[in-house]
């Protein structure tokens, strides 16, 4: 087996979570280009900007898990990166923990 057959998915629901996933990911894109665009109070059809960000947030963070628990990603790999992003902020951002 060639080292693309090995990178390829096991299963076709790991598929399915990976296409989501990346559908959710340019979800919550478009929810932030509207806040920026229209403030996070700018409203539409009955819904703030932060009500869909919030929504679209949720539904990335599902999947997310999905990606975990169907064993695509590990989590403490994942929790591992969090932290050492959370560090690279603090060197080359203004951006701190709020907690
Ligand atoms: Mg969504």
């Amino acid at each position: 087996m060639n080292k693309f057959a090995r990178a390829k998915l096991e299963t076709e629901q790991q598929r399915e979570v990976m296409l989501i996933t990346q559908e959710e990911c340019a979800e919550v894109t478009q929810a932030i280009s509207k806040v920026f665009r229209f403030g996070i109070e700018g409203e539409h059809n009955g819904a703030t900007n932060r009500d869909r960000l919030e929504e679209e947030v949720g539904d990335l963070l599902c999947m997310i898990e999905l990606m975990i628990e169907h064993g695509i990603i590990d989590g403490n790999s994942v929790a591992q990166a969090g932290l050492k992003k959370k560090e690279k902020l603090a060197k080359w951002s203004n951006i701190r923990s709020a907690a």
